[in-house]
């Protein structure tokens, strides 16, 4: 893993935020996130010089890191508040974790390969982030530690599972890629009442899947 922010890297950072800038994302704090995180260390060697590129790539366990505009976007539509607990569901890289914790979320996020779930949970912390780490099925969401502020899901589920909505705080926030494997459309779950939501649509996207345990 190449552990050095140069210079260079810095660089083509900054120019990563004005490319996310011009296609519409305007949240500063988001903004300034990506612009502090050194995203090649959460990519897997073979890609790493493209590290700054505006896309998805492959990581370990045939998943993706997502493409930043698209970390961005869902994370400008969670409206995160510094002391919020946040639920992520799909660890992935861990680098949407990061940026979360750089709002001043406290994160508990939930990912179900294995290896992804062992090497982020070792990675983190060693550059200095601890979220609290689960291995496990996200549509279940987190009982133990609901309710939450804001929920993420990072991975394209078919429906918008009941657990999550209800682990939800009243006034709180689920972002979720909704759709099928030819892609999905990002929604806003906004909790007004224990009964009453507001569903709000954002376009479309297309994530890896968020598969069940029965489907493992
Ligand atoms: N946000 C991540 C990042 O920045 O690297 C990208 C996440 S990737 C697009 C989606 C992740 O969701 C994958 O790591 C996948 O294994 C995970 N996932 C899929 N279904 C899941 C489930 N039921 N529970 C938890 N994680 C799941």
């Amino acid at each position: 893993m190449n552990m050095i922010d140069s210079y260079r890297h810095k660089g083509l950072r900054k120019q990563l935020v004005e490319e996310i800038k011009r296609k519409g994302i305007r949240d500063e704090n988001v903004l300034a996130a990506i612009e502090k995180i050194p995203r090649h260390y959460f990519m897997n060697s073979s890609f790493i010089e493209f590290a700054y590129e505006d896309q998805a790539f492959p990581i370990d366990a045939g998943q993706t890191i997502s493409q930043p505009y698209t970390v961005a976007f869902q994370t400008e539509l969670l409206q995160v508040r510094k002391g919020d607990k946040v639920l992520e569901i799909g660890t992935g890289s861990g680098y949407q974790t990061t940026i979360l914790m750089e709002l001043g979320a406290k994160v508990y996020t939930i990912e179900r390969q294995k290896v992804l779930y062992d090497k982020v949970k070792s990675f983190l912390p060693s550059i200095g982030y601890k979220p609290k780490f689960f291995y496990g099925d996200g549509y279940l969401g987190l009982h133990a530690f609901a309710p939450f502020d804001r929920i993420l899901v990072t991975a394209g589920a078919p429906y918008i599972p009941e657990a999550l909505t209800s682990q939800l705080k009243i006034g709180g926030i689920l972002v979720i890629p909704v759709g099928d494997s030819m892609g999905q459309e990002m929604t806003t779950v906004y909790k007004k009442t224990e009964t009453e939501f507001e569903i709000k649509q954002w376009g479309g996207f297309r994530f890896v899947p968020l598969v069940g345990d029965s489907e493992r």
